[in-house]
């Protein structure tokens, strides 16, 4: 049995809950298993770096912020080793170097190219714990400079590592107790999912749901490693993220989650003729925007067309800029922006071979008066664009109206 275990910043916060990590991998080594365990930076330490980096300079220079940022992973790597070796386990910590994680050159947000885990495995083929300093690797091109994997990457190493491993499970422990039908805070009633898809983890992901870091799930998926969320508080079973079979598909609906980090613009009135959408897409894409839906309509006399599509909020101003100079070159009416939306969704692999779900859905908004600013679909998914002020009430009412407070 190989087992890779992650535990989040929390579940390394202090020498304390450092110490209880520790007596967890401890158990897992003595019952047999090689146990690789990635770690977080302490809890609040990565803000805390960035904070004093900002502080020295407004736009720092990202090679020297990944050495900064991959500190924090390192001083709780060293401290995990430490706190075994106390209790008697032979461990020994390696940077993302010393286990040959290799990244393309994109700091602070690299992308992992190969991982060359030989001297992983040897440490563990001998007997000892391997502690993995989390969100880091080298760049493949020049020097080998240290880079980061983006906010969240220690998921990424852990997944990463437990392909190339070919490990038997990755469990990812974190201060929550696994998936959620909802966000608990919002509805109390939210069940912990015992099993879910990786593509329905890895909607609820992107869709607000932070349990897990995207770009993880979409790895896990692609080299099928099976995964568990869980709480390394407690004992609790956690949830299982494999692949999708029959039973899952006859639960219409798996969760409903949240997104309110985004706003809406429309380009007003512009000439309804080719070309338009492709310029301003081009140009939102060529200032580095990222897109997440788009509604064209035309007007009923066929002149004239609104486009209407949502960025992350922090990118709004940017995107009104461009979308501006473009109306004004276009002669169009204007540019309307909302910022106080929400995007709410519902998720579940049942949909495929269900219909009437989206259906449903508009029907529970309109039964509390929730107005709809825009839809969009996919197989496995509905969102709904609405005003903030309602998010919070969408989110129960879907959640009461698909029944996700009772086991399937
Ligand atoms: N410490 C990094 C962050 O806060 C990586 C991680 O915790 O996964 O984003
Ligand atoms: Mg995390």
């Amino acid at each position: 049995m190989l087992l890779v275990q992650k535990y989040g910043g929390t579940s390394v916060g202090s020498l304390e809950r450092i110490r209880a990590v520790a007596r967890r991998v401890s158990e897992a080594a003595r019952s047999g298993a090689k146990v690789a365990v990635v770690v977080s930076a302490m809890s609040g330490e990565t803000d805390r770096l960035l904070r004093l980096a900002m502080e020295i300079s407004e736009r720092p220079d990202e090679r020297e912020m990944d050495l900064l940022l991959s500190s924090g992973e390192r001083v709780s790597a060293a401290l995990t080793a430490l706190a075994l070796r106390q209790m008697g386990v032979t461990a020994r910590s390696f940077t993302g170097r010393q286990c040959g994680i290799i990244t393309d050159g994109a700091h602070t947000r690299a992308r992992i190219e190969t991982i060359s885990a030989g001297r992983l495995m040897r440490a563990l083929d001998r007997g000892e714990v391997a502690v993995i300093a989390g969100f880091q690797g080298i760049s493949s091109s020049g020097d080998g400079d240290v880079t980061t994997l983006g906010r969240g990457g220690s998921d990424l190493t852990a997944v990463a590592l437990a392909a190339a491993l070919k490990a038997d499970l990755c469990e990812i422990y974190t201060d929550v107790e696994g998936v959620y039908t909802a966000d608990p805070g919002i509805v109390p009633e939210a069940r912990k999912l015992d099993r879910i898809s990786y593509e329905e983890m890895l909607e609820l992901a992107s869709l607000g749901a932070k349990v897990l870091q995207t770009r993880s799930v979409e790895f896990a998926k692609k080299y099928g490693v099976p995964l568990v969320v869980r709480s390394s508080f407690n004992d609790m079973p956690g949830t299982y993220i494999t692949k999708e079979d029959e039973e899952m598909e006859k639960v219409l609906v798996s969760g409903v989650t949240c997104d309110k980090n985004q706003s809406k613009l429309t380009l007003l009135g512009a000439p309804d003729k080719p070309g338009i959408a492709s310029r301003l897409f081009s140009e939102i894409a060529g200032a580095g925007l990222v897109v997440d839906m788009i509604v064209q309509n035309i007007s009923a006399d066929g002149k004239s067309a609104d486009i209407s599509f949502t960025v992350p909020r922090t990118d709004s101003r940017r995107a009104v800029e461009i979308t501006g100079r473009l109306a004004r070159d276009l002669g169009a009416r204007g540019v309307d922006v909302k910022e106080e939306i929400s995007k709410v969704s519902i998720v579940g692999v049942g949909m495929r071979t269900h219909s009437g779900v989206a259906s449903k859905m508009f029907d529970a908004l309109a039964s509390h008066n929730i107005n709809i600013l825009m839809i969009s679909t996919s197989e496995i998914k509905v969102s709904c664009v609405i005003d903030s002020k309602y998010a919070e009430l969408a989110v129960r009412v879907l959640h009461e109206a698909f029944g996700l407070e009772k086991a399937a």
